[in-house]
């Protein structure tokens, strides 16, 4: 039975219910009082549930997509202006005790290289990273207690926020590792880790058990649960995503937003968070295998509609995407994206001179190039680290980004960390066009108090000064 506020997997992703729904969408596809009604309530930028969401997932009119599309551009700009928060994945080890079959970290793969890093190597690619220009980054690793146990990644995440090289500092560290218990949530709370982030993969449960034979990722509740027992643990901050392409994706799009009702529902909380990743080829990995893939056009679709589903949650394209692809999820809500990223262990010093990666990057380019294109799109790439350095994580968020408020503090703190980038990073070609934006930017400060401010940093940030923020 379905109870948004159970603490059981099975009852809060309910199957009965996401069947219900999807039948309830298909039967008003081409209902157009239903669909506006629905598109009416979007405008107030309170959310929608997810059975209004599916339903606009379902209807394919074209009229209405346009709809769907203006109101996702118009949720974005309101809730967090134009500002793009970079980020990059810094992978730890790649042993893994799981056997997913999306994944070619799996432990059976035997043609893969094993690699878990030492705190000198971590030390060596944060210095890389640093070297980049970010800022912040998504730690990940596989599950394996006895080669990344708890005490590694904690050792790890205080080796990363030591290292300050020459004006580099890494000041926000979001961790993805497995489901674990309340006890390691806490500890890592504690490490003063960002966003804790956990993708359900899928959550539709016989086929989740088919991809996860073996391990303790097999087990599916205590996977779903995961999240729970993170906010038990003190982490305020969660971020949830599908794989697309694992499963009908209707169903795990239903089951996302169930996901994020259930967080609400229970912890006051939504998710901080949501990334919709699509499966990409790797070793070991058929992509055939998988014949749910989703068209460039759905997946469009689907950052849409949870652009204004969700519009207090953060939404997440890595460089699994093509340019074209990112720019076109840009418009119609992504507000964080990664850059230059490696998916090997290492990859950041060794260029991927062994076989280590867990998937093929398709959007290549360096972070200098994907700075001035988000610059040239219009767009402010930000660096900005500060709500949870300023402890607004959790609650505190959410009502900042429910009222609107957040925008006044994301695009001064975007214009400051993207002066720092440029005076520490940028190629004279992105230096220009950067110090053009931000010149054009500012004006656009409407709180005089505020812009004199950013005046003020912008000059100390010239001179030499760093780290500002609101
Ligand atoms: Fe291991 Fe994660 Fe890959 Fe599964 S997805 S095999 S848990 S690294
Ligand atoms: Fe993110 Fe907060 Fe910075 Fe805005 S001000 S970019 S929400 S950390």
């Amino acid at each position: 039975m379905y109870n948004s506020k159970s603490m059981i997997a099975e009852e809060f992703i309910d199957n009965e219910e996401i069947l219900t729904t999807l039948e309830y969408a298909k039967n008003n596809k081409l209902n157009r009082d239903l669909i506006e009604s629905i598109l009416s309530k979007a405008e107030e930028y309170k959310g929608l549930d997810y059975k209004d969401a599916m339903v606009l997932l379902e209807s394919d009119l074209e009229d209405i997509n346009e709809k769907i599309y203006s109101l996702a551009k118009k949720v974005k700009e309101k809730f967090y202006g134009r500002r793009i928060v970079m980020f990059a994945p810094l992978y730890l080890s790649n042993y893994c005790v799981n056997e997913c079959r999306y994944c070619p970290y799996h432990h059976s793969n035997k043609h893969i290289a094993r690699k878990k890093m030492t705190q000198e190597e971590i030390a060596k690619e944060v210095i890389a990273l640093q070297d980049m220009g970010h800022k912040r980054l998504a730690l990940e690793t596989g599950e394996d207690p006895i080669n990344s146990p708890i005490e590694y990644v904690l050792e790890s995440i205080k080796t990363i926020y030591g290292i300050k090289h020459k004006n580099g500092a890494i000041r926000r560290v979001n961790v993805n590792i497995a489901a674990t218990t309340v006890e390691n949530y806490k500890k890592l709370k504690e490490a003063g880790i960002g966003t804790y982030i956990l993708f359900q993969e899928t959550y539709h449960k016989p086929t989740y058990e088919y991809l996860h034979q073996k391990g303790p990722k097999a087990n599916y509740s205590y996977h779903t649960e995961a999240m729970d027992r993170a906010m038990q643990g003190g982490i305020d901050d969660v971020g949830i995503g599908v794989l697309f392409g694992l499963n009908l994706y209707k169903y795990d799009f239903v089951g996302l937003l169930m996901h994020a009702k259930h967080l609400e529902d229970v912890h006051g909380v939504g998710p901080h968070t949501i990334s919709v990743p699509r499966i990409r080829p790797a070793d070991e990995v058929d992509v055939n295998e998988f014949s749910n893939a989703i068209s460039d056009e759905m997946f469009e679709k689907i950052v849409a509609i949870l652009r204004i589903a969700v519009p207090y949650t953060g939404i997440i394209v890595s460089t699994r995407e093509s340019m074209k692809t990112r720019e076109n999820v840009l418009k119609l809500g992504v507000s964080q994206i990664s850059g230059a990223s490696s998916t090997s262990v290492g990859g950041y010093v060794e260029k991927e001179e062994e076989n280590t990666a867990q998937f093929e990057v398709n959007d290549t380019r360096t972070l200098d190039e994907v700075v001035n294109w988000l610059i040239e799109l219009g767009y402010i790439p930000s660096f900005c680290t500060a709500c949870y350095r300023e402890g607004r994580t959790g609650d505190r968020f959410m009502q900042l980004v429910k009222s609107g408020q957040i925008a006044n503090v994301c695009q001064p703190n975007a214009l400051m960390t993207l002066k720092e980038y440029l005076e520490d990073y940028a190629s004279e070609y992105t230096r220009k066009n950067g110090e053009k934006l931000i010149m054009q930017e500012v004006n656009n400060i409407t709180n005089d108090k505020v812009k004199n401010i950013v005046l003020q940093h912008l000059e100390d940030l010239h001179s030499g000064k760093r780290d500002f923020r609101f």
